[in-house]
């Protein structure tokens, strides 16, 4: 199987069938349904939340021949066209490899012309902010007098490094980083659909690694079945893979943390290393750990938003854990771990800091 084939196969071809960004979707395809869209669209978001995927299903919807609501059929020449990726009027163009003035020149030349084919030339510039500045004044002017067959929907993960002149002629939506329920509902579809039995256990790991990009989800279970092409995927065997450190291994050093047996932290801590435990995600997933025991210290009500999909245990484990701190101690561990992640980069004796850090926090 192909990388990223899943992404592809199950990209969604309906707005029906797009998880997640409710409040964008639901105003676009009022919209659509209406007649009333407009010529300039900026959708702004961390990366894999659905940007490109939702601008290439309003291209296919303003312009398929039997649309339903607002809901492309799919059947029509447009629609074909466009789901073959061979629409002429429909233009990507992706603004970090194209940023310079030459691109945006020859793109107003070719919006000058109605479209031939499809009803609006629709054009979707991803990574806009990276747009040079020539080349972002030249968009300016053809957005302050756009034809009116043209609709540009211009797509950023840093919508602040956008020209305000030109993020104002636009109508602007901000895409969400995916919830952890809709991701795994995503994820649960695909693989029912490719017949693929996996632990639900599973699932939550390749969710929770994936940090709100539906896409990187998608592409770790790619990732997963290359590897293991048969029988069940279980959570135990995709740790490796996904060079994910444990859960349970910054639960279990915490827990020695909170009896404060130095001797005990280091022994664990070279244990796990010559177990082959990557330092750097060791640390990393110490980090993320203890952060989270900070804010259930502040706020336990936020347990369940903190650690979706765990057990009930585990959630037990971590608030026993959040009780016998200090907050003032856990900000300072944090920030001596901070510090150590920093280090370990240029230490020669790559746990050193860690060690150094773990030892100062106990004693404090
Ligand atoms: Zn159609």
């Amino acid at each position: 199987m192909q990388n990223l084939v899943l992404y592809r196969k199950y990209r969604p071809q309906t707005f029906k069938e797009f998880f997640g960004q409710e409040h964008v979707v639901k105003t676009v395809m009022n919209e659509i349904e209406s007649g009333k869209i407009s010529h300039a669209y900026l959708f702004s978001g961390h990366r894999g939340t659905g940007k490109t995927t939702l601008a290439r299903l309003f291209a296919k919807a303003v312009n398929c021949q039997n649309r339903k609501g607002a809901e492309p059929c799919n059947k029509c020449p447009s629609c074909l066209e466009i789901n073959k990726g061979r629409a002429i009027d429909l233009i990507e163009i992706d603004a970090a490899s194209n940023r310079g003035i030459d691109e945006i020149r020859s793109l107003r030349e070719g919006i000058r012309f109605s479209p031939t084919f499809l009803k609006y030339k629709v054009l979707i510039l991803d990574e806009a902010h990276q747009l040079s500045k020539d080349a972002a004044n030249a968009l300016l002017k053809i957005l302050e007098e756009p034809p009116p067959y043209a609709v540009f929907i211009l797509a950023t993960t840093e919508a602040h490094k956008m020209i305000p002149t030109i993020a104002s002629r636009c109508q602007r939506f901000d895409f969400h980083k995916l919830s952890f329920e809709d991701m795994i509902k995503k994820l649960e579809w695909v693989c029912k659909s490719e017949g693929i039995d996996i632990e639900k256990e599973a699932l939550t790991l390749i969710v929770a690694s994936a940090e709100g990009s539906l896409r990187d989800a998608e592409g770790k279970l790619n990732q997963i079945l290359n590897f293991l092409p048969k029988g069940k995927i279980r959570a135990e065997d995709i740790k490796g893979i996904l060079g994910l450190v444990d859960t349970s291994l910054p639960r279990e050093l915490t827990e020695i943390m909170i009896k404060k047996d130095k001797a005990l932290a280091l022994k664990f801590l070279n244990d796990k290393i010559e177990e082959g435990v990557d330092l750097q995600e060791f640390i990393k997933s110490l980090i993320d750990y203890l952060r989270k025991i900070l804010m259930l210290k502040i706020d336990s009500k936020l347990i369940d938003i903190l650690l979706p999909g765990e057990t009930k245990e585990v959630k037990q484990t971590a608030e026993k854990q959040a009780e016998k701190f200090k907050e003032e101690g856990l900000r300072k561990t944090l920030e001596l771990l901070l510090e150590a992640e920093n280090k370990t980069k240029y230490s020669s004796i790559q746990q050193l800091p860690l060690e150094l850090a773990l030892i100062e926090a106990i004693e404090e």
